[in-house]
């Protein structure tokens, strides 16, 4: 069996969006699930559009999402020589033709037939001329303008498209410049390219690819097309919807398994399995299970995804990637060891690691401020004893973990004859600020000794000044 050989594209005009991070996801699975290889080309014949920026901008979030490719990034704008060599050869075997019409007159043509209810296409003038090279002059493809050219799409299932509403469409610009359609299939064909696995935005430029594969006598690849990306509106995902640049989500606090898990559902499935590492996606992907109609994407299934892997994951792992959150924030520096105790509490119950870092402020802070509300809710005079025989209890304890704070905490209440419920929130305001955090014997045990008894205090000064 042939190896297979996929490929990745990107136009450098911006951004990697959600879309193309899930063609480039498709492309990657099924090469790695075929262990085939899988090639990253850098589209940049636009090269008003192109930039540089975009093009790091792409390779980052590649690199963010682990999406490795074994050959490339390679670039359309190097390999000119390339494009003209084929050009030649179409122009050798009668496949294009020199065509010296001005922009000028093709808008009034284009005009004209609109208005008098004709498609707008290439009528022609110059198909038969035998023009030879000059400036100005651009080359077109000689489109067969009878029969029809049949797309037998993985996805879709075959397409059938009449070759006369095809144009002899340019295929080097009078700059010597390919034009997408053309320069794609010379790198397809070129760099052995067995799937093209792309958005159905492309499937009518396909005929066309198909036409210059056969003018070649080329053997044309394998064509897949994934339909378009919705939001929960149904109308195709736009900035409309909210973020869709990949990296505006890892600096929402995004890890990179929940996205791709997230954008491997956008039209693959497998029964209704949710979750996928990533190990099993290579083993599971095929494209006979991508469905046919748009798939839409949510907010809320990212972040329920995104919640499942924080949970999931190791507290060192989630050290690593909360870091620069941390950092963000200017919290104080602290040793691994903490961190990755302080995370762990905080793994149930956070979404993103934009929130565990928000949540991380009471471990990272010394000098915690109290919210005003919760302060004067529950750090109330009445405490001041219970306050006072924490203390002095917690203060004697040689081990400080859940299983020796728990004991002190029952006794307290005892022998104060408070509910060891009424306890709770006022240290819980004392310890963190405020009256949501983990379990309080979790982050007593991870504060340590030393700080509880410090905050302890610090609350028990504030309830004895009110
Ligand atoms: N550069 C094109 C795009 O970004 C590639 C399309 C293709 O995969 O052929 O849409």
């Amino acid at each position: 069996m042939e190896q297979v050989i996929t490929r990745f594209p990107p136009s450098p005009t911006g951004a990697l969006h959600i879309g193309g991070a899930r063609t480039a996801l498709f492309n990657w699975l099924f090469a790695r699930s075929r262990g085939g290889k899988f090639i990253l080309r850098i589209e940049d014949t636009d090269i008003e559009r192109s930039t540089e920026e975009s093009v790091k901008a792409i390779i980052d979030a590649m690199e963010w999402l682990e999406l490795s490719w074994d050959e490339g990034p390679y670039f359309q704008t190097h390999r000119l020589a390339v494009y003209r060599e084929y050009a030649e050869k179409l122009l050798g075997s009668g496949h294009a033709y020199w065509c010296e019409c001005s922009g000028e007159e093709l808008e009034k043509r284009r005009n004209a037939a609109l208005a008098e209810g004709r498609k707008p296409k290439y009528d022609g003038t110059c198909r038969s001329k035998g023009l030879d090279r000059a400036p100005n002059r651009v080359l077109r493809f000689r489109t067969p303008q009878t029969g029809t050219t049949i797309l037998k799409d993985i996805i879709k299932g075959p397409i059938e498209f009449e070759n006369s509403e095809l144009d002899d469409l340019v295929i080097l610009k009078s700059d010597g410049v390919p034009t997408y359609n053309f320069a794609v299939v010379i790198d397809d064909l070129t760099m052995g390219i067995t799937h093209v696995i792309r958005g159905d935005d492309h499937v009518n430029n396909t005929p066309r690819q198909i036409l210059i594969y056969k003018a070649l006598g080329a053997k044309l690849p394998q064509f897949g097309h994934v339909p378009m990306i919705h939001g929960e509106d149904r109308s195709p995902l736009s900035k409309r919807h909210g973020a869709t640049s990949v990296m505006e989500y890892k600096r929402m606090g995004f890890i990179p398994e929940a996205l791709l898990n997230c954008l491997v559902r956008l039209g693959w499935s497998h029964g209704d399995q949710e979750i996928f590492s990533r190990q099993e996606l290579i083993e599971k992907f095929s494209l006979e299970t991508v469905g046919k109609s748009p798939s839409i994407f949510t907010m809320e299934k990212l972040l329920w995804l995104n919640a499942h892997y924080i949970k999931e994951n190791s507290p060192q792992e989630l050290t690593r990637l909360l870091k620069p959150f941390l950092a963000e924030r200017n919290y104080p520096e602290k040793p691994d060891h903490f961190l990755a105790a302080a995370i762990h509490t905080l793994q149930p119950r956070t979404h993103t690691l934009v929130e565990m870092a928000d949540a991380m402020r009471f471990y990272m802070v010394d000098g915690i401020e109290f919210e005003p509300e919760a302060a004067a809710k529950f750090l109330t005079a009445d405490m001041s004893g219970v306050f006072s025989g924490l203390i002095s209890e917690l203060s004697k304890l040689e081990t400080f973990d859940e299983a020796s704070l728990e004991p002190v905490f029952r006794n307290t209440a005892q022998d104060l004859k408070v509910k060891l419920g009424k306890i709770a929130q006022p240290v819980r305001v004392a310890l963190t600020g405020g009256t949501k955090s983990p379990g309080l014997f979790e982050i007593m045990e991870v504060l340590g000794k030393e700080a509880v008894i410090e905050r302890l205090q610090k609350g028990l000064k504030y309830i004895e000044t009110v």
